[in-house]
């Protein structure tokens, strides 16, 4: 089968665009130590000209106010806003409102409910409200949801809901949670599992700390990007507010993230481009051991590899994203799997890699290097940690597989049976020796 990432002209215009856009635009806003309030107020002119050039929000279908680009479109407009935090933000399609937004839609055409559009989607799409995911529990392994201990328990035309999760990114600064509990214990996960949304103002949410981390050791309680721990304790919200149907919460969830890891990959190689200019960039200014470093062989082999890495990464997530354009997500799933570990391992390497030919300067705040790595190292994590997707590739790879005693390819066996089945030539063949 032919595979085609190609885009047309007029699409391509438009990354010409973004490019420009995002590089002379967002890039500087970067340096300015911005708070929430002041980066939402200074990003508002920017937000108004990308709903100008009808680029705001693009991964939504054009039902719902978006483009219906797919995900091959969308994927290469990703790689470049991925190259600035603030990107995704100035777009309208930072995660996890991007996700969120996607949840609530497909929830809403399976169930019609126009309220939930008006009161939370539109809102969200629009960028007045922002969301958060909160699945991660603190006592539980989040690689494997099957364990999620949070209830919810239907009490009339209530859902009340006990639980204590983690990492709820944005959580702090959301107006609406989307939470995924167990509705029905006596089922197997994937049947009993269901997401439901919690305004955050809601009586029993604690929200009792935004978690320090590696990416930001200094969080400030209700700083965007910031990652929330919540209790959940007899919260009470309408049975209205379930996206989509009871028992459906793995299958919404498979939904989301599927077109999240091919967004997450192309943000990725926006970051590793990024580093990877950086990195050439000082290999062909500092001399040391009287040369260039662009000239010592090492510093080539790093130049190399990491093109050859971003390059290969590039062409296994569009290829991906195509799949998922073509075949449907479920038809997707190893390739989406692959791109996750290895994309978020080359990231790291490259950033790695540009840290390593700075020297001192790579480790110092005077560059976006260090801050670059502390966050690529998430990326291991989050979205399902790399072994996990690991296994998802090899189970289904190995299953194409079926035991032997001796290995097929063994040769003394081979030998044999190529002795049996060509005897009479091989004997023809002495004969007129
Ligand atoms: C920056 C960041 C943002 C996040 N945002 C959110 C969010 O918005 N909402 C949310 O709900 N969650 C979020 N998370 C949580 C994230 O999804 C989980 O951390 C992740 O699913 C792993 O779960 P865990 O941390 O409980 O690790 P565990 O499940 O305890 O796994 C720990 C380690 O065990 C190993 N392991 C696990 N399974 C296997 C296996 N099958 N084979 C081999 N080794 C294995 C892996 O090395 C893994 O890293 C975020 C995490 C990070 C770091």
């Amino acid at each position: 089968m032919a595979w085609d990432f190609a885009t047309e002209p007029e699409f391509e215009e438009k990354l010409v665009w973004m490019r420009q856009f995002v590089r002379e635009e967002i890039f500087p806003l970067e340096t300015l130590g911005l708070d929430y309030d002041e980066m939402l107020r200074v990003i508002g002119p920017l937000q108004d000209q990308v709903k100008e050039r009808g680029l705001w929000a693009a991964h939504l279908p054009p039902a719902l106010g978006g483009m219906g680009y797919g995900q091959v479109r969308l994927g290469l407009m990703h790689e470049i806003l991925g190259q600035t935090p603030y990107g995704p933000v100035v777009f309208g399609n930072n995660a996890p409102d991007s996700g969120n937004a996607e949840l609530l839609a497909i929830g809403i055409e399976e169930t019609g409910d126009e309220a939930m559009r008006e009161r939370w989607l539109q809102p969200l799409l629009d960028g007045k409200m922002r969301s958060a995911f909160s699945m991660t529990e603190p006592d539980t392994a989040g690689s494997d949801p099957t364990l999620l201990k949070t209830r919810a328990e239907r009490d009339g035309e209530e859902y009340v809901i006990n639980g204590h999760k983690w990492f709820t990114s944005n959580g702090s600064v959301a107006d609406f949670l989307i939470v995924m509990a167990v509705t029905n214990p006596d089922v197997h996960p994937y049947q009993g599992s269901s997401m439901i949304l919690v305004p955050t103002g809601t009586p029993g949410v604690d929200i009792v700390r935004d978690v320090a981390t590696m990416e930001d050791p200094e969080s400030e309680f209700g700083t965007f990007g910031n990652h929330a721990e919540i209790y959940y304790r007899d919260v009470r919200v309408p049975a209205g507010n379930l996206i989509g149907r009871e028992g459906e919460g793995f299958s919404l969830a498979q939904q989301r993230l599927g077109p999240g890891r091919i967004h997450h990959c192309m943000r990725w190689l926006g970051q590793s481009k990024r580093a990877f200019d950086m990195l050439c960039e000082r290999a062909v200014s500092r001399t040391a051991h009287g040369s260039l470093l662009a000239e010592k062989q090492t510093i080539q082999n790093w130049v190399a590899d990491s093109l050859a890495e971003m390059h290969a990464a590039r062409l296994m997530t569009l290829h991906a994203a195509w799949k998922m354009d073509n075949e449907g997500a479920p038809a997707a799933r190893m390739e989406i799997a692959m791109i996750k570990y290895y994309g978020a391992g080359v990231l790291y390497n490259v950033i790695d890699r540009a840290i390593q030919v700075h020297g001192a300067l790579g480790f110092s705040c005077d560059l976006p290097l260090e801050h670059m790595y502390r966050a690529a190292r998430a990326a291991r994590i989050y979205d399902g940690p790399d072994e996990v997707h690991r296994q998802t590739v090899a189970r289904r790879t190995l299953r194409n597989y079926a035991p032997s005693e001796l290995p097929t390819e063994h040769i003394p066996t081979r030998r044999e049976e190529a002795r049996a089945r060509f005897a009479d030539l091989l004997e023809q063949a002495t004969a007129n020796q």
